[in-house]
């Protein structure tokens, strides 16, 4: 499927049709402006509520495995970049 420049890039699916298509929106946000206003703030919605997903779970393996080296600076660097994706994200 070749993508419409003068429509957002999501792609949507639709209870009617196997496949999806893309979206008929005119575009104009989110990343380089590929997005029609709704799908860029579900993108963001999307990737913050991935985000605390993540840090979750890093918690979590801080609590259960506060001897683990290895697990502390993982957890730890992955909780540091999503707090600062989440800054620039505002
Ligand atoms: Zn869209």
């Amino acid at each position: 499927m070749s993508d419409d420049p003068n429509r957002c890039k999501a792609m949507v699916r639709s209870p009617y049709l196997l496949d999806a298509y893309q979206c008929k929106r005119k575009p104009g946000y989110g990343k380089d402006g590929w997005y029609c206003k709704q799908h860029a703030q579900e993108a963001i919605d999307a990737k913050r509520e991935a985000g605390v997903a993540a840090i979750e779970v890093c918690r979590m393996l801080l609590e259960n495995h506060p001897d683990d080296l290895d697990a502390r600076i993982l957890a730890k660097a992955i909780i540091d970049k999503l707090d600062k994706a989440s800054k620039e994200n505002g």
